[in-house]
């Protein structure tokens, strides 16, 4: 057993003082003050000086090989960036391309204190050698990863990213068997999209999940044209549509979930489903806003994601929570309608809920994923309220160690598991002839 201590400790809401965390095979065994505990554990105590511990930021949606496409579309339309870059260059990836897309992006969200992504992954030329190359990169670097499997079958994308419902299947089953015993590795059943996946993928996905016990993800109602297309196609906007396919329940997740009218808010809340919130990529995008006030008022559990690379470009829960804060109180005319507390539910607790995974507190029975922050650092001073810093005005700069699974994989400056010189190395070699 391994006991922490630090200045503060954030967990859950609560900032607890003279306070210690214990860790045993990967897990936070518990959280309690630290005059009930027995003397002779302090040997094996690590005191954290001047910090503040709180547990890892929790990337609830990206498209790891993405990042390798930074810069290439930048600043066009959605069609143009789509065609022009995204469908483009995914077409010319290899195994090994792959492999380094990953590690570039679960580094650079190391640094920045994420320690759980999840990757929705669709370059599956009709196998799992591409998902399996992503898993290594994230097993390489020490992240904690959730592989959401992608289920394709629009024809009019890359036929790297198509299969049938039956390929589908079997291979999401087979990955998810081959880490059934991982414990930080966990795949889901991802069908793409309304625009992306038939219906009866759709349907597929949602059994599936029912099957592996697992929640599902899927992109909804991200641009405008999206909600009126399926409201043409299908007769009713998406949320609706879902709906009467059976598939909106607790194991749903929609990704961006911009476009909802109240009805569909309301019934979000009604099914339990959750949203992945990717602020920082619907803007780049010029998607639009969530509506984040009414949705949290209703009820529905929304977590954060960074989105792919080349829709962000930065790789920072701690941005998101940031920005998701700040638009809503643009939108709204009113800085009292987020705080930075519900942010910081967002990017941690409300990620785990949302993959259903025991992350994001640092309490009896939760993974081990932690990130001590420099109280020191002068984007934390003054230090009247660490919390409000945290979301508003912490840089990078003041993150000292990020720790997954009870392992130190992050620290001042370094990733210890893959020198970040080798990652950028291969980024080189992947995209210099670009
Ligand atoms: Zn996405």
């Amino acid at each position: 057993m391994t006991y922490y201590t630090a200045d503060i400790i954030y967990s859950d809401g609560n900032l607890y003082r003279d306070h210690y965390f214990s860790v045993e095979n990967g897990m936070v065994q518990g959280l309690a003050p630290l005059n009930t505990l027995d003397p002779r554990a302090f040997r094996d105590m690590i005191a954290f000086e001047d910090s503040l511990v709180v547990p890892g930021f929790v990337n609830s949606h990206t498209h790891s090989f993405q990042s390798l496409l930074k810069g290439f579309c930048d600043d066009k339309p959605f069609f143009d960036w789509r065609d022009q870059g995204l469908y483009k260059y995914s077409q010319q990836l290899t195994e090994q391309d792959i492999y380094h897309g990953a590690l570039f992006a679960f580094g650079e969200m190391l640094k920045n204190g994420v320690t759980t992504v999840c990757d929705f992954f669709y370059i599956n030329d009709q196998d799992n050698a591409n998902a399996n190359a992503v898993i290594r990169a994230a097993k390489d670097l020490g992240i904690r990863l959730t592989l959401a499997r992608t289920m394709y079958d629009w024809d009019g994308a890359p036929k790297r990213f198509q299969e049938t419902i039956d390929q589908a299947v079997n291979n999401t089953r087979k990955l998810s068997a081959e880490y059934a015993n991982d414990p930080t590795i966990q795949v889901l059943p991802a069908p793409h999209s309304l625009h992306g996946a038939s219906p009866e993928m759709v349907k597929a996905g949602a059994d599936l999940a029912e099957e592996l016990r697992t929640v599902f993800h899927l992109h909804v109602a991200e641009g405008e044209y999206e909600r009126q297309m399926i409201t043409e196609k299908y007769g009713a906007p998406p949320i609706q549509y879902l709906d009467k396919l059976g598939v909106l329940n607790n194991r749903m997740v929609g990704i961006h979930c911009v476009w909802l009218d109240e009805s569909e808010i309301q019934l979000m809340a009604d099914r339990k489903a959750g949203i992945s919130y990717n602020p920082s990529s619907n803007m780049f995008l010029g998607d639009g806003v969530t509506h984040i006030k009414e949705l949290t008022e209703a009820g529905v559990t929304i977590s954060l994601g960074t989105d792919g690379g080349c829709s962000n470009n930065r790789a920072s829960i701690i941005e998101e929570m940031r920005m998701t804060s700040l638009l809503q109180k643009v939108v709204h005319h009113d800085a009292s309608v987020t705080t930075a507390e519900q942010m910081l539910a967002m990017g941690t607790v409300n990620g785990g809920l949302n993959l259903n995974l025991p992350v994001g507190k640092l309490e009896k029975g939760y993974g081990a994923d932690f990130v001590v922050v420099d109280l020191e650092d002068l984007s934390m001073q003054p230090r009247q309220n660490p919390l409000k810093n945290l979301v508003y005005a912490m840089m990078p700069s003041a993150i000292r160690s990020v720790y997954t699974a009870g392992r130190k994989v992050y620290d001042i400056g370094e990733i210890l598991t893959v020198p970040e010189s080798d990652i950028v190395e291969k980024v080189i070699a992947t995209t210099g002839s670009w």
